[in-house]
């Protein structure tokens, strides 16, 4: 570990295989993952058709770039744009690399409209990425602290405030880019009607509409992309994490109108889209669509909320349950940082975010035994944590 750049702080423990919604660490001890590899393996660990899908393409094919036509990448282009309703695909490596097509994407459409200095509106609390561009629009001070300078054209309101943005009067201003809920920000939902009056304003003002799918996307929150729950097409979305359930893979979706923008040579990477990425992202959607998980995450988000409530609704210090489908945060009144470690003792895995929620994002294809058992181990962890605190 000491060979390691220290960007992370790592927990104590080693995985060295994992089977559905399990992990086993190297002495042999069974976890329970409430947390999916955040939000990336939907279709749990070694999924066997994903697995033998991936295995069938190394021995095929796997990478040829960008300068030959991929079917593969086409065909995944094809199937997304008919889930989004949008019309083209741009293909990267992560969620980061996405919202950076994304921006780029929104200033050549602003540059070629006469607007030369274009400006995107974005949230407090959001989370786009860490490199510079996606960093720049993340609302987080502490992950911008100390790489300055950051690149500009980034205008920041308060999240779920629809009217904070309708007020903005900037001539430059050219797309707004929004989570549909906040992951990283805390689990945060806006009003219901929040992205319905966003494509209102961003109508009337030309504006583009980019949804940052990237942790919501791919059935996690019981539709397949959270902007569905609002019947609106937004302009342009970004994917990553689940779309191949652990290959690494990216995608900015965009309208026509838009897309056309970013023309050749415009924009570009050597791995995006390769054949191993595409076929595992297919496979992704072949088996969402197969089982049925999307509706599986509406129902058992539902089961788990109802779980969580029953055990902790009006327990003094949590402040609130919230969450939509399998993304669910459970806030506490009090710091939550430490209890990650002490969930690995019990053989669980959860995350915690905005230091004081606890973040619940488990495989789609849970089944409803281990369901019952992450509500359980997460309620007594709680319950613990709340009584050494008050003690
Ligand atoms: C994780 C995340 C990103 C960044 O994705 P990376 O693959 O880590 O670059 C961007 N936006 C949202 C909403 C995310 O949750």
């Amino acid at each position: 570990m000491q060979a390691l750049i220290p960007t992370y702080k790592r927990l104590p423990v080693a995985f060295t295989h994992g089977d559905g919604s399990w992990l086993y660490d190297d002495h042999g001890r069974a976890y329970l993952d409430g947390i999916a590899g955040i939000a990336v393996c939907v279709l749990g660990h070694s999924h066997p058709g994903v697995a033998a899908a991936i295995a069938e393409q190394a021995r095929t094919l796997v990478h040829t770039s960008n300068l030959y036509r991929i079917p593969l990448q086409e065909r995944l282009a094809e199937r997304l744009c008919q889930l989004s309703g949008l019309d083209a695909a741009f293909f990267c490596n992560s969620g980061a690399e996405a919202n950076e097509a994304a921006i780029k994407l929104a200033r050549s459409h602003a540059q070629q409209r006469g607007i030369t200095e274009p400006q995107i509106v974005v949230t407090e609390g959001a989370f786009h990425g860490r490199t510079l561009g996606a960093l720049a629009a993340t609302g987080n001070p502490q992950a911008q602290q100390g790489f300055a300078p950051l690149p500009e054209g980034f205008q920041r309101v308060p999240y779920a405030d629809a009217e904070a943005i309708a007020n903005l009067d900037d001539e430059r201003i050219s797309a707004v880019l929004i989570e549909p809920l906040q992951g990283e920000g805390g689990v945060k939902l806006p009003p219901a009607d929040y992205l319905r009056r966003l494509r209102q304003i961003c109508d009337e003002r030309g504006w583009l509409l980019m949804i940052d799918e990237v942790q919501t996307g791919m059935g996690r929150t019981g539709q397949m992309f959270a902007f569905q729950h609002s019947g609106i097409r937004p302009d342009v979305i970004t994917l990553a994490k689940a779309l191949g359930n652990g290959l690494p893979i990216g995608a900015c979706l965009a309208d026509s109108k838009s897309s056309a923008c970013l023309g050749p040579g415009s924009h570009g990477t050597t791995f995006g889209g390769n054949p191993m990425a595409a076929r595992a992202a297919l496979t992704v959607i072949d088996t969402l669509e197969q089982e049925h998980l999307v509706a599986h995450a509406a129902s058992a988000g539902n089961a788990l909320m109802h779980h969580l409530q029953e055990r902790l609704a009006g327990t003094d210090g949590v402040k609130e349950i919230r969450g939509q489908g399998l993304m669910i945060g459970i806030e506490l009144n009090q710091e939550a940082t430490q209890l990650p470690l002490r969930a690995l003792d019990k053989g669980l895995l959860i995350n915690v975010t905005a230091g004081s929620v606890v973040r619940l994002l488990p495989p789609l294809n849970i089944n409803d035994a281990d369901l019952q058992h992450l509500a359980d181990g997460v309620a007594d962890l709680i319950g613990e944590h709340l009584a050494e605190y008050s003690a």
